[in-house]
């Protein structure tokens, strides 16, 4: 892929490295540029870098009124060598190319999807924020742009990529953990439908139970399959939990629970690295629900490229009743996997081949 550059001038980039004040917020910030592709006639064309700022639409356009928009989220960090390394963004490439088919959306080829991000994160490398704990956020995403109130595939896409950067989810390290809501009311997805497929349209039919949650004290909704039977995932990270004889189990993926980069990671590592086996199961509520009660499930978690791990600490239900986990405090396989990918991702743990992407030297 040829990157057409159209930077910014000189003057008005960033020319020395962000130092911010206090902590940064998660997504607070853009950086200078972000990387633009337009599809049009069954073909990407001018793939190119220019300043980050706002473009034009048509009213008409289809992502305004059929959601039609897929997205991504990774996260790059700097090295001890000065360097940027982006974790497992072919991954993410790969999830994009699924989601994208599921929206009749075009796919964008894994290698062009790593160069853009890898470029972009070399022209913006002076706004990786001098933090410990901080990452520079990579959001790609893919919206249908065609001026048509017909309901049917846009036939003109853009794909762009920006990037926010961040400071530590954990400015004190782990504190409290979180509470989930456990819902019959809300569902996030059904079987045949757009669960497993990273969705802005996911989210916009969430956030009313993301709102009960908050009404209930929790951060997020942990989501039971439609017949009220299964666990599946929280709004916006997988779930996971441990049992007393040393398993972290994850729920199956399935057409209604999304494939999070992170847990993928999780059972990858598996027993050498993170000292517990590492295994997916179908989760039936009741019996989760049993486990916690009778101490045969000691933590659980939900997993994530924002927080990599959150910790959960207890459930509540609709009726304000709760359930503790492990008593309400935070576990050692918990803490482990945190500090395992978090090493990997930040170059103080080896990571597995192929896990970190340098963004060259080029600009
Ligand atoms: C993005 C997302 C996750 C987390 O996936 P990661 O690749 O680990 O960031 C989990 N669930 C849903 C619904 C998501 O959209």
């Amino acid at each position: 892929m040829k990157i057409r550059y159209d930077l910014k001038p000189a003057a008005q980039r960033r020319t020395a490295p962000l130092k911010p004040e206090g902590p940064l917020s998660f997504g607070q910030l853009r950086t200078d540029h972000m990387f633009l592709m337009d599809h049009v006639d069954g073909s990407w064309r001018d793939p190119r870098i220019v300043p980050y700022g706002p473009f034009s639409l048509d009213p008409g356009a289809v992502v305004l009124h059929y959601s039609q928009e897929i997205f991504e989220g990774a996260k790059a960090f700097k090295h001890a060598d000065g360097e940027i390394h982006a974790f497992r963004i072919d991954k993410n490439a790969e999830r994009l190319n699924r989601s994208a088919p599921g929206l009749c959306m075009p796919t964008v080829l894994v290698a062009d999807q790593v160069e853009a991000i890898l470029a972009l994160l070399d022209v913006d490398r002076l706004w990786f924020p001098e933090q410990d704990g901080a990452s520079l956020y990579i959001r790609p995403f893919m919206i249908g742009t065609q001026d048509s109130l017909g309901v049917k595939p846009s036939n003109k896409y853009l794909f762009c990529v920006f990037l926010s950067p961040s400071g530590p989810y954990y400015p004190k390290g782990f504190t409290e953990p979180i509470k989930l809501l456990i819902s019959r009311r809300f569902h996030r997805a059904a079987p045949g439908g757009t669960g497993a497929l990273k969705t802005g349209g996911n989210y916009a039919a969430s956030l009313r139970a993301g709102e009960a949650a908050h009404d209930l004290g929790a951060s997020q909704v942990l989501f039971l399959d439609t017949t009220d039977t299964w666990i599946e995932e929280a709004g916006a990270m997988n779930h996971y939990h441990v049992t007393r004889d040393g398993k972290l189990v994850i729920p199956t993926f399935t057409d209604t629970i999304l494939r999070s980069v992170t847990s993928e990671s999780v059972l990858a590592l598996g027993k050498a690295a993170l000292g517990v086996e590492t295994v997916q199961e179908r989760i039936p509520l009741a019996g989760f629900l049993e486990g916690l009660k009778s101490g045969a499930i000691t933590e659980a978690g939900g997993f994530g490229t924002a927080a990599v791990v959150s910790p959960v600490g207890a459930y509540v239900f609709e009726d304000k009743t709760e359930v503790l986990v492990g008593g309400g405090a935070i576990g050692p396989h918990t803490r482990r996997v945190y500090e395992v990918i978090s090493g990997i991702q930040r170059g103080t743990r080896p990571a597995p081949a192929g896990w970190l992407f340098k963004a060259p030297r080029v600009v």
